[in-house]
């Protein structure tokens, strides 16, 4: 066919055709380590990377290569490379592209153990990063210096789903010949597909909605393809020989599958951080429905969000699909599908009445997750964001009196139900 393919085609058939040894419909789980050369010429030119083929599962495995193949697909990237978590794609993303003394712009909005990584274990590596308000695109400009390789932020930012600008940010990105880095992982491409809005790079944390299902962890990166790792002389590792690689020049050689290549044939071979054929397997599995998922988890999220702004005990809810959010226009320009389903709720009740809605509550999961089928809260102040003080907890979005969301796919009114009562009870 000659039609460009729909998102609900895609997500099923995408980066998979019928096994060529056994036509098994269903992608089957090459749970092998090693995979045999036809003779000494072949081993040659896989290792010269002049023949594609597989070597080793640390580098890469066909049933993780059709799960890497069908998110580049989904995500409108031109190559894409799959990950043991999304902490392992966020190091692997950047990992081309920094060194000691390099730093990166990132927003203030931020998945908790993100911040951690940027703060904590950049440091390890003489790396760092510049944390920035997103929202005032200026502010992002003028945090850049000469030594910045990378912006980065999330589509639908954590905890309180904060709609992402993107446009906006990669013109700022692109005005200073930089890469963006957009974790797509609360969006999902059905919602966002963040290099149609200029990104450079998306990362997931395949964990959560692209599984959709709280089985295995993982992560991808896709490449657009489209940036010029030449231009600036900012990136020797993509446009200079390459030592780690018997100092092939990844971008003379592969054009715009240079970053894809070298993250497989010097992230992964030399970082190690790769998915599982089995991990690879439940998430194949579980984006055959994302679309399908997406639309409930969307529509629930905003029935629900609508009915705790109306409730006397509520305070405030931050979902971006409610009408009186300062970010409903800005959710409708980049998001028209949704504002996703993370949000957060401050009850009026403050600390006591938070615990008190998470303990009893019956079909919401107390966990430390998002985007799974089952919906899910977490009390930050008491769980995640314990070590940090009052304040702050109050400027990461997770006050003493705030409660996370990550809305599943049951019947809305079940939950409203479920959340009805355990607000009785918590408020007595
Ligand atoms: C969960 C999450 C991560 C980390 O992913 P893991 O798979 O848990 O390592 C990164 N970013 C966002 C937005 C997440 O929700």
């Amino acid at each position: 066919m000659t039609k460009d393919l729909g998102f609900d085609t895609l997500q099923v058939h995408a980066g998979t055709e019928p096994d060529p040894a056994t036509g098994a419909r269903q992608v089957p789980i090459y749970q092998t380590t090693a995979y045999v050369f036809r003779d000494a010429d072949h081993a040659a030119a896989l290792f010269n990377l002049q023949e594609v083929g597989y070597i080793y599962s640390r580098l890469t495995n066909p049933t993780v290569g059709a799960l890497a193949n069908r998110i580049a697909a989904l995500e409108g990237g031109a190559g894409a490379v799959c990950t043991s978590s999304g902490h392992a794609a966020q190091i692997m993303a950047l990992y081309p592209l920094m060194g000691p003394g390099l730093n990166i712009i990132a927003s203030t909005r931020l998945y908790g153990g993100t911040y951690t990584q940027f703060t904590q274990v950049f440091k390890r590596f003489g790396w760092s990063a510049k944390f920035v308000d997103f929202d005032d695109p200026q502010a992002v400009a003028d945090a850049i210096d000469d030594n910045t390789r990378a912006i980065f932020c999330e589509s639908i930012a954590n905890p309180a789903g904060v709609p992402t600008d993107i446009d906006a940010i990669a013109k700022v990105a692109n005005d200073a010949g930089l890469p963006l880095v957009v974790d797509n992982t609360s969006a999902t491409p059905y919602l966002c597909k963040p290099i149609e809005h200029g990104a450079t790079l998306v990362i997931h944390s395949t964990t959560k909605y692209l599984t959709g299902n709280g089985t295995v962890t993982g992560g991808a990166i896709v490449d657009s393809g489209t940036f010029d790792w030449s231009a600036s002389g900012k990136f020797p590792s993509l446009s200079e020989p390459e030592p780690a690689y018997h100092g092939i020049n990844f971008h003379e050689a592969l054009g715009g599958m240079a970053y894809t290549f070298y993250s497989i044939a010097v992230g992964l071979r030399d970082l190690g951080m790769t998915m599982n054929p089995q991990g690879a397997h439940y998430t194949l599995m579980g984006i055959e429905t994302l679309s399908l998922r997406m639309q409930k988890h969307v529509e629930n999220a905003q029935k629900i969000a609508e009915w705790l702004e109306a409730d006397p005990r509520i305070e405030a809810v931050s979902y971006a699909g409610l009408a009186s959010s300062p970010y409903n226009e800005r959710a409708k320009r980049v998001y028209p599908k949704g504002a996703g389903a993370l949000f957060t709720v401050t009850l009026k009740g403050g600390y006591d009445a938070c615990v008190g809605v998470v303990n009893n509550l019956e079909l919401f999961s107390h966990v430390a997750n998002l985007g799974d089928t089952r919906s899910l809260i977490i009390h930050s102040a008491s769980t995640t964001h314990r070590q940090l003080s009052s304040e702050q907890r109050a400027a990461a979005g997770a006050g003493d009196n705030v409660v996370r969301l990550s809305i599943g796919i049951e019947d809305a009114d079940d939950l409203i139900a479920d959340l009805d009562q355990a607000l009785s009870k918590a408020t007595g």
